[in-house]
């Protein structure tokens, strides 16, 4: 049966079965040259954004740390490099084709790492089970967030913390040229690079109907998370929240 219910795919509202099926085309469509894109648009800068996601996760030799929608692998990567032998970074997305591209990268880097096809929003994963949850770049695009974030509660364990890597609102000074930014410029970009213009204009799009750093806060304290605070990155281009579960 069809679900009635409707949401957000970008500026169009629509069914929330239909939404994650238009997020798995996005996604199939640009897997290939995901990762150069995300080296272009951002001029390198999402390196230092994931750099500081690590550092401040506090990770330790020995933790299990689950990377949620973790897609072609860089937050696991650089936690794979952190956690030694006794520890354990899960790999996980709802995409084949980015998860695909993910394993593989790890394992050209010598890491073998488990790896999972899941929804965030049905985690197949114990209760309290890891020390770290991360998402970045992943929950914009989940039809059901408060789902996804208590389903990233119920698998940390007590004391454990989430961290949440995603676009927000921007310094409103700079919001004028970030438009522009975004809406003509990255999907030409989309275009030459991945020949899919209409996935980089959803990604402008779906930036907008995203909650922004207070709203996420909110978020995050009604799926029961405390002590939530939030890093803005880049002027608030993107911003890192953290939240606890006690
Ligand atoms: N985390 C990676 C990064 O920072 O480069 C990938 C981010 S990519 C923009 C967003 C990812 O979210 C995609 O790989 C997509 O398949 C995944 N995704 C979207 N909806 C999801 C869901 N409901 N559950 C798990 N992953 C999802």
């Amino acid at each position: 049966m069809n679900n009635r219910n409707t949401t957000h795919f970008g500026f169009q509202e629509v069914a929330e079965d239909e939404k994650s099926q238009r997020v798995a085309d996005v996604f199939d469509s640009v897997a290939q040259r995901y990762d150069l894109m995300n080296d272009v648009m951002s001029g390198g800068l999402h390196r230092l954004w994931k750099a500081f996601t690590i550092a401040k996760s506090g990770v330790r030799p020995g933790w299990r740390v689950l990377d949620v929608a973790g897609g072609t692998g860089d937050l696991a990567l650089a936690f794979a490099r952190k956690l030694g032998q006794d520890g354990q970074v899960w790999l996980t997305d709802i995409n084949r084709s980015m998860l695909t591209r993910g394993r593989d990268r790890l394992g050209d880097e010598g890491f073998i790492v488990p790896v999972a096809q899941c929804d965030a929003e049905k985690l197949p994963f114990p209760d309290d089970y890891f020390d770290c949850v991360t998402v970045a770049f992943g929950l914009r695009n989940m039809t059901h967030k408060e789902l996804a974030l208590v389903e990233m509660r119920r698998v940390l364990r007590p004391g454990g913390r989430l961290l949440v890597l995603e676009f927000s609102q921007v310094w409103k000074p700079l919001a004028p040229a970030y438009d522009f930014y975004s809406f003509k410029i990255i999907p030409r970009i989309g275009q030459l690079i991945t020949h899919d213009e209409a996935s980089y204009r959803y990604l402008a799009e779906s930036i907008r109907v995203h909650p922004d750093q207070d709203g996420l806060r909110l978020l995050m304290e009604q799926a029961g998370f405390e002590r939530v605070e939030y890093d803005n990155l880049a002027l608030g281009v993107v911003a890192l929240h953290q939240g606890f579960k006690f």
